[in-house]
């Protein structure tokens, strides 16, 4: 920015926004392109962003007439040039010398709960209000990582069960952040494993990387490929998920430059098969991820899901985020059983049918061809190195569930009850009654929760109201509706 009243031609600086010159309107900002804007139209484009793009009280700022327009200023900014204007997202500047900028301060441990507040990609989006952005953090030493048969002991504490998925998590998860190193930089270049999550609803994908994130203390941005679209169609484009992660970070480039993206519902951009007209929503839009899978620099968005004229924009390289997709993929298992007994001979396809129908764990199966068929196109599963298959829970995984993990919610209500001074205990075939209802809805352990919160409303309303009671079983029979719960008063 230049600090003389004129330019180096002999003129005085003039604003290319309200057209005053240096001596009317004060200090000038040089843009690029060798543009001139005073501090007062800067200052209102940017209390129009903070606006949503509706005009701002122009307050004392004089009406610059039908000549001034804030839009035109955006091509000139840049990042340096906002940072430090009041009222803008804070955006943390690169290290120069390429190290990642931040670290896992407890080596690997848990902190809190997954999905908590503290919780991986909740901890960081109350982003530029909480004077956050402004503690610098200890540069990222991944030679800390726990190793793999360390993250899973951690994942073990609250993932019930898919412990082929946990051991294939942690190992790519482990891979991941060794190859982000500068250490293992060399003649040798290693791969981006990048993850394709495949499993029922409910069985607990989103839950195994928040539960990650939160254990490796990296940015997590959850999204929805349902909401993606192919760039100019309404809906969020592909760059909105880096936007979400940079946000997760507290605008800290270097850290969401080492996060993790988890986008769901994957299936949902197959390719439709016999389509005839433009397929939008599907292959579009697994053309649009190639290149951030891949690892490329993009252009995101700051504090916003789209580009437009009035949002700043920042490079960010994908290059060390880790992707996870996930997916129910429904029909999959039909694609896998059907190649299986075609390629197990000719004669016994009956016999053969049977036993791939009985087969539970059909999904482990799975190869990058059935996904092929399924309509996913193959640059995007090229980029999609490790298939992890998830199993479907049963009746005694969700028991496991409500009762065993660190946060259960079993251990939920009983502290909650604890807190007034009653013990809660549930029968097992209480537990059991429950884990067949919500089997029964097929969302997995999601039905969970809005089960066992329908009849401990009463519970929760009642038992503070009798201070004489000491201990509530609950029984099967109040689960089902038809009797109610044990209650033993104080001793
Ligand atoms: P999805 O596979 O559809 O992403 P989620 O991971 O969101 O399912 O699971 C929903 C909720 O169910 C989680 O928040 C978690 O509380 C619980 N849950 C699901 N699977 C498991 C599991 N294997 N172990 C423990 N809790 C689980």
């Amino acid at each position: 920015m230049s600090e003389n009243n004129t330019r180096d031609d002999g003129y005085e600086k003039v604003c290319a926004a309200c057209h005053r010159t240096e001596s009317q309107a004060g200090r000038m900002l040089r843009m690029y392109g060798g543009l001139y804007v005073c501090t007062d139209c800067l200052q209102r484009t940017f209390d129009m962003m903070n606006m949503g793009g509706k005009p701002a009280d122009t307050g004392n700022i004089p009406n610059f007439g039908p000549g001034f327009d804030p839009y035109m200023m955006n091509p000139f900014m840049n990042m340096d040039m906002m940072s430090g204007m009041p009222n803008m997202p804070k955006v943390k500047k690169r290290n120069t010398d390429g190290k990642p900028a931040s670290q896992d301060p407890n080596g690997g441990q848990i902190t809190g709960e997954p999905g908590s507040e503290n919780g991986a990609g909740v901890n960081a989006q109350a982003n530029g209000t909480n004077g956050q952005e402004e503690e610098e953090l200890p540069a990222l030493d991944y030679k800390k990582l726990p190793p793999p048969h360390k993250i899973k002991e951690q994942l073990d504490e609250y993932v019930i069960g898919q412990e082929r998925a946990k051991k294939i998590i942690s190992v790519a998860v482990y891979n991941h952040y060794k190859r982000v190193t500068k250490d293992a930089a060399g003649d040798i270049q290693i791969d981006k494993s990048n993850i394709l999550m495949l499993g029922p609803t409910g069985c607990g994908k989103t839950y195994i990387v928040q539960t990650l994130a939160r254990l490796l203390n990296v940015p997590l941005a959850i999204t929805d490929a349902t909401t993606l679209t192919e760039a100019g169609y309404i809906g969020d484009d592909v760059e909105s998920v880096l936007s979400k992660l940079l946000k997760a970070a507290d605008n800290d480039v270097d850290r969401a430059e080492c996060g993790i993206v988890f986008i769901d519902e994957i299936d949902k951009i197959a390719k439709k098969r016999n389509v005839t007209n433009r397929d939008v929503s599907g292959e579009s839009v697994q053309q649009g991820l190639l290149k951030i899978l891949e690892g490329a620099k993009i252009e995101v968005p700051v504090g916003a899901s789209s580009k437009n004229a009035l949002v700043p924009m920042v490079s960010m390289d994908t290059r060390n985020i880790l992707f996870i997709c996930g997916g129910a993929f429904p029909d999959l298992e039909d694609i896998i059983k059907r190649r299986l007994s075609k390629q197990s001979g000719i004669g016994f396809n009956a016999d053969l049918k049977d036993k791939f129908d009985k087969e539970p764990n059909i999904l482990e199966h799975t190869t990058n061809e059935d996904l092929r068929e399924y309509g996913m196109i193959p640059e995007f599963l090229g980029r999609l190195p490790v298939i992890c298959p998830l199993h479907g829970l049963d009746q005694d995984m969700l028991v496991q569930i409500m009762r065993d993990p660190r946060n259960a919610i079993l251990k939920q209500y009983q502290k909650l009850l604890a807190l007034d001074e009653v013990d809660l205990e549930f029968d097992e075939d209480a537990l059991a009654s429950i884990a067949e209802k919500a089997l029964g809805k097929e969302t997995g352990a999601r039905g969970l929760r809005s089960i066992i919160e329908e009849f401990m409303l009463d519970i929760m309303y009642e038992i503070p109201k009798d201070s004489t009671i000491g201990r509530v079983y609950i029984t099967k029979g109040y689960v089902e509706g038809s009797g109610g719960p044990r209650i033993e008063v104080r001793g």
